[in-house]
């Protein structure tokens, strides 16, 4: 990983930037700035819009309320999408937070909330997904926001993605067996990666053979435990990203 400022603060922002470029922060952002970090005109925070890669800002205060950036350096060029659609089962307030703070965390280029017959959470505040997408990628680095999808039915959710993209299926009936080793065989290299993890109900059979008739589907065991959905999403994006993602 390229040297990087973990001083620095590091703000989303909507805006374009490029050199020169002024950018106007809302009300939040700019208390954020000049009352709880106290920055001062001499300030410095990097920003990103998933466009432009990241660029080193320096601050115009107006006032003790608001505040501008402006563009000085690009510090990093845009990085594209990983090609890797996290789907799951919605989980209830501060484990769906957590999960979704952990699959960006973790590499996931677009979040799919997926309904199966045991989800619990049927409503998803998308607003909600995006504002905890955005603050892990602000502190964690991370250059883009996953695409935040709506929530979909699970058989049309499954029925969407390409033929050719390769569907790991966490599947706590999976007899136990090696998932790095299911991982690496050398037929998975180089596509397009989804991976999906159920509801703490678990997945009901008529969901297992609706997921394993897809055509690059690999059921994968994580071990003997039944885990919770957020560990799960954590161990299963880290065995992905080690053995065909951009761990390597
Ligand atoms: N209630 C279910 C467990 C669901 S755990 C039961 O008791 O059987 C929630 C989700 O996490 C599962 O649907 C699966 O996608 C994933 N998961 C949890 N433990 C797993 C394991 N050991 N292997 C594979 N997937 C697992």
């Amino acid at each position: 990983m390229a040297a990087y400022d973990f001083n620095a603060p590091r703000l989303f922002v909507e805006a374009p930037l490029q050199a020169g470029a002024r950018v106007e922060l809302d009300r939040a952002q700019a208390n954020y700035l000049l009352n709880v970090l106290r920055l001062r005109a001499d300030g410095h925070v990097l920003v990103f819009n998933g466009r432009d890669g990241e660029w080193l800002t320096s601050i115009a205060v107006e006032g003790r309320k608001a505040a501008d950036l402006v563009c000085v350096a690009r510090t990093r060029e845009q990085a594209a999408r990983p090609d890797l659609v996290y789907l799951f089962a919605p989980l209830k307030h501060a484990r769906l937070d957590y999960m979704v703070q952990k699959a960006v965390e973790m590499g996931a280029g677009v979040l799919q909330p997926i309904l199966t017959q045991r989800t619990q959470s049927t409503r998803v505040n998308l607003d909600r997904m995006r504002a905890n997408a955005i603050e892990a990628a602000e502190q964690c680095g991370i250059l883009s926001i996953p695409e935040i999808r709506e929530e979909e039915n699970f058989a049309k959710a499954i029925s969407a993605l390409e033929p050719d993209r390769l569907v790991i299926f966490c599947d706590e009936d999976a007899s136990v067996s090696n998932p790095v080793e299911a991982l690496s065989g050398s037929g998975n290299r180089g596509v397009g990666l989804a991976v999906v993890v159920g509801p703490e109900g678990g997945f009901t059979d008529q969901e297992r053979a609706i997921v394993s008739a897809h055509q690059r589907c690999l059921r994968v065991s994580l071990g003997p435990r039944i885990l919770r959905a957020d560990t799960a999403a954590v161990a299963a994006l880290a065995i992905v990203q080690a053995t065909l993602g951009d761990w390597r």
